[in-house]
């Protein structure tokens, strides 16, 4: 970073304080897996426990995505607010960490990519795992799966490795969410359930009309299912344009989360929201 951009980082920030921060995680789990890509997903339960005690020693509020919103739109608070939420919808945070919000009754957001909980998604980047492919072909195969669609990484898989078939369908069908978990978690009043679309895309690179399917289909398989309005959105890879503006609003969401930029500040867009992602 140069030293102009550095002096305009700070001052930006003195002008815009901070209003609290959104906490990006993924998955809870015991035994971090053993690719690098795929542990920087995982926080043991123990982390996220000492996470809570870090936030509330520093004196800020746990609160759930429509405080978040109250605030950002010029709302008043004393304190500044941590905001907990979970993308994708893996199985843990329902197994693992529902409990431990449960114990500090702190609520937290679970943001679901639909594909999951129907088991069609194909999770590849643990299959890999399974496969025993080392970190360096990792990132080469990873770059090579961003640029093609599921079923060509699916038949990949398959025709490249013996015992891929196995490994797609154990993780397929007991890594992710079921419906009565994703049900139970939206009832317990402590949950959110957000909308992270059907197939987790690069939304930039569809048209409108696709991203309209990808977001207005995911949000009303999700109101089906847990009979609750789903107001708030987290963008796959932080990745949108301005088409993906217009279709959230169209659409009838007040919020919507990147997987990055740090802390939420004053005057910040509801539907542009910075998180800060939890590394363990
Ligand atoms: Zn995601």
């Amino acid at each position: 970073m140069s030293v102009f951009s550095l002096i305009h980082r700070k001052l930006y920030n003195l002008t815009h304080p901070e209003l609290g921060q959104i906490l990006m995680l993924h998955r809870v789990t015991e035994h971090r897996s053993r690719l690098l890509a795929n542990r920087e997903l995982e926080v043991t339960p123990g982390f996220l426990e000492q996470t809570i005690l870090h936030y509330k020693e520093n004196g800020y509020r746990f609160v759930d995505m429509d405080e978040v919103v109250r605030v950002v739109k010029g709302g008043k608070q004393k304190q500044k607010f941590v905001c907990f939420t979970f993308d994708d919808g893996y199985a843990d945070n329902y197994t693992l960490a529902f409990p431990i919000f449960k114990k500090y009754n702190c609520p937290f957001t679970v943001n679901i990519t639909t594909d999951f909980y129907e088991r069609k998604a194909l999770l590849w980047w643990y299959v890999l795992e399974d496969l025993g492919v080392t970190d360096v072909e990792f990132i080469h195969l990873r770059e090579r799966f961003f640029k093609m669609d599921s079923s060509t990484i699916e038949k990949y898989l398959i025709d490249g490795y013996p015992n891929a078939q196995t490994h797609i369908a154990e993780r397929r069908n007991n890594m992710v969410l079921s419906e009565p978990q994703i049900l139970e978690l939206a009832n317990s009043g402590l949950c959110t359930i957000g909308c992270h679309t059907m197939s987790h895309p690069r939304l930039s690179n569809l048209r409108k009309e696709d991203q309209y399917e990808e977001i207005a289909i995911s949000k009303q398989k999700l109101e089906a299912l847990i009979g609750k309005e789903v107001k708030h959105f987290a963008f796959p890879y932080g990745d949108f344009n301005g088409d993906t503006q217009t279709v959230l609003m169209e659409t009838g969401f007040e919020s919507a989360v990147r997987t990055w930029g740090g802390k939420v500040r004053r005057g910040m867009e509801p539907m542009n929201l910075c998180r800060k992602e939890l590394k363990q």
